[in-house]
């Protein structure tokens, strides 16, 4: 081969996304549930695995799987879009709502996959400065609204990673000034004191995006989904590839619904952990921020982030290193995990900023 062929434009120059996975006994790098989901789950799937029909297509639609999320939110099949995790979500509203030609915007520093994606399916971004407490700033997006004239903008509360919560106002705001479509990203939305689910409606341009992977304890299955108006699901239906949910992932879906109660259980114990676990950083020199997501942003004060990561991770506890991101300098990021889980990362973080 005399030239190794070449990626579209665009492509060669962007850097993968990287979550580095390093096998220790304690992992609080990725905002999973430390809890697998409940046996009677696991059951059913086991059932649904000898009941699929393997011979078959799965139904396109997915229409069980959307009846039954819609269900759980109040509104009608056609208000939901599922596909495979919310990553696939932002992409297929990507590819419909960006690409050539069309702009996002992000307020950084938010979930990275944000500008990734929407760089991937040829659509600019424009990145909006969030303010010093990492709130939206309404002023700053006022102007970055005005000037970019968005096809798409990103919000995500709580924000990955600071774990901020964004106020209603802000999203409100938000949303009577951006031109185009809102995507208000709530991977950590059963976390917080508030959801935007409310302010869906049809003659609002807002989706809601929402995960399986964390609450619902099925990082492993892939499954993500979104709230918003019909006319708008009805676009990314044309978009998305025919099938995309197989069989089993759709029954799998459905399953875990059955099991709502437990899923607020694991919520509320995550919740009252979190508020633990940010009380015993308060004791740390480290910097805090308030989060209403399964994960907390903190910062040494003394120590470089690099150098406190590496010695967690001498003492078996993986988090995640956000230090050399822009505008987080120093940070890392902690997920909630079991209390023991949460006991061994803040005995190595004593004995790091020792
Ligand atoms: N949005 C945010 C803010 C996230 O943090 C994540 C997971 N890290 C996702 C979306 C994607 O989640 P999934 O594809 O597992 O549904």
């Amino acid at each position: 081969m005399a030239d190794r062929p070449l990626p579209r434009d665009g492509i060669a120059l962007l850097a993968g996304y990287h979550s580095p996975q390093v096998d220790v006994p304690v992992r609080l790098n990725t905002n999973e549930s430390p809890e697998p989901p409940p046996a009677a789950f696991a059951e059913a799937v086991a059932r649904a695995v000898r009941d699929v029909a393997w011979n078959r297509y799965p139904d396109r639609a997915a229409t069980g799987l959307r009846a039954r999320i819609g269900a759980l939110h109040g509104v009608g099949p056609e208000w939901v879009f599922a596909a495979n995790g919310s990553n696939e979500v932002l992409q297929t509203l990507c590819l419909t709502y960006g690409g050539e030609g069309r702009t996002a915007v992000t307020f950084e520093p938010t979930y990275a996959l944000h500008a990734h994606i929407a760089r991937l399916t040829g659509t600019a971004v424009v990145e909006a400065e969030r303010a010093d407490d990492f709130t939206v700033d309404l002023v700053e997006a006022e102007r970055v609204l005005g000037d970019a004239a968005p096809d798409i903008t990103f919000l995500c509360s709580p924000n990955n990673p600071t774990g901020v919560v964004e106020a209603e106002a802000t999203v409100r705001t938000v949303l009577e000034r951006a031109p185009g479509i809102v995507v208000l990203d709530e991977a950590y939305g059963q976390f917080a004191p508030w959801s935007g689910l409310t302010l869906v409606a049809d003659d609002v341009a807002l989706v809601v995006t929402r995960t399986y992977s964390k609450t619902w304890s099925m990082a492993a299955a892939r499954l993500g989904y979104l709230i918003g108006p019909p006319w708008l699901v009805a676009e990314l239906d044309k978009v998305v590839l025919p099938y995309h949910l197989d069989a089993l992932k759709q029954a799998a879906g459905i399953a875990a619904l059955e099991h709502a109660a437990a899923m607020e259980e694991r919520v509320a114990r995550i919740v009252e952990e979190r508020a633990r676990l940010a009380a015993e950083l308060a004791e740390l020199p480290v910097d805090v921020w308030p989060s209403g997501a399964n994960f907390v942003l903190l910062r040494p004060q003394a120590l470089d982030g690099a150098a406190v990561w590496s010695g967690l991770l001498e003492r078996g506890v993986l988090v995640r290193d956000c230090s050399s991101w822009p505008r987080l300098a120093g940070c890392l990021r902690v997920t909630v995990g079991t209390r023991a889980e949460d006991d061994a990362f803040l005995a190595a973080l004593s004995e790091v900023l020792e």
